[in-house]
């Protein structure tokens, strides 16, 4: 019997993980293509949109495709949203792996927002030397913001863009010890995050200094029913879902968001 045929949409360091964690499946990786040298996963991978919901339910069919896993950044809601339909159109099993969001420890002083312009409008109150790390996408939401700002991404941010910029291009995991001479060295008063989750030097920094952080919320995720939060759950619940075959109960989520513990109360609360 062939390999079960896995496609991956990705753009994340899980679904690369994922990508070489499933020995005995066929596996795709797709990419959208911002960034000029992605890290490549193992496996087969393409890059570029499907052209919407419509496009990635031809793609899966076409490719013969057993489990879609949507492993994207909790913040690239479009994607998400189209794997979601294009699975309920289909039948393909969806399994969707979301790293848990950051929560707010002792000594931190944030300040929740519900989305980059949220974020932009509050700034002024809280700094004036601002570390921008939500990414290049989006920028434009800080143009008007009478800031300094060191803005730090993958790939430089296209305009419009804050008139005071420095951009850092870098790319994470970052440590501890360089994040705390970003932070002094820049002399920030201020740190601007998604709510990403993951490795969270940057936020143990601010917090060692004192400095206010504005979180920008996640984005509504669709509930659907195999959500799992580490790449060891995904390689399970890839498994399971491709011996039990497409989905019969096309358009309906397995369970919905009240059943899904902690993660279904994160989800409600965004
Ligand atoms: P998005 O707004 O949700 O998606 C916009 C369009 O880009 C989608 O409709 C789709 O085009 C295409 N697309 C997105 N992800 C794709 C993928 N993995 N494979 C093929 N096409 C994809 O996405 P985004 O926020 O721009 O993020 C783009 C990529 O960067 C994602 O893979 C994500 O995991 C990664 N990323 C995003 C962030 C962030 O903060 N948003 C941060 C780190 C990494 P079609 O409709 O034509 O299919």
């Amino acid at each position: 019997m062939p390999d079960p045929r896995v496609l991956i949409l990705g753009g994340t360091s899980e679904a690369r993980a994922l990508a070489g964690s499933l020995p005995g499946f066929s596996v795709i990786s797709s990419l959208a293509g911002r960034t000029s040298a992605p890290r490549r996963p193992a496996g087969d991978v393409r890059v570029g949109g499907f052209g919407g919901a419509g496009g990635l339910a031809a793609y899966l069919r076409d490719q013969d495709i057993d489990v879609l896993v949507d492993a994207t950044h909790p913040f690239a809601a479009t994607i998400s949203a189209n794997a979601a339909e294009a699975a309920a159109v289909t039948g393909v099993p969806l399994v969707v792996l979301r790293r848990p969001g950051w929560s707010e420890q002792a000594g931190d002083a944030w300040h929740r927002v519900p989305d980059l312009a949220g974020a932009a409008a509050l700034l002024p109150r809280l700094g004036h030397r601002v570390f921008l790390t939500t990414g290049r996408q989006g920028i434009g939401a800080f143009a008007g913001v009478d800031a300094w700002f060191l803005a730090r991404s993958v790939e430089p941010p296209d305009p419009p863009r804050p008139h005071r910029l420095e951009v850092l291009l870098d790319r994470g995991p970052f440590t501890l010890e360089g994040e705390r001479r970003l932070l002094a060295a820049h002399r920030i008063d201020v740190l601007v995050s998604k709510d990403s989750g993951g490795p969270d030097a940057k936020l143990v920094a601010a917090r060692e200094r004192g400095l206010p952080v504005i979180m920008v919320n996640r984005p509504p995720a669709p509930a659907t029913a195999r959500t799992v939060t580490s790449v060891a759950q995904a390689v399970e619940a890839v498994t399971t879902a491709s011996r039990s075959g497409p989905d019969r109960d096309l358009g309906q989520p397995l369970i919905g968001v009240g059943d899904l513990g902690e993660l279904g109360r994160e989800r409600r609360e965004q």
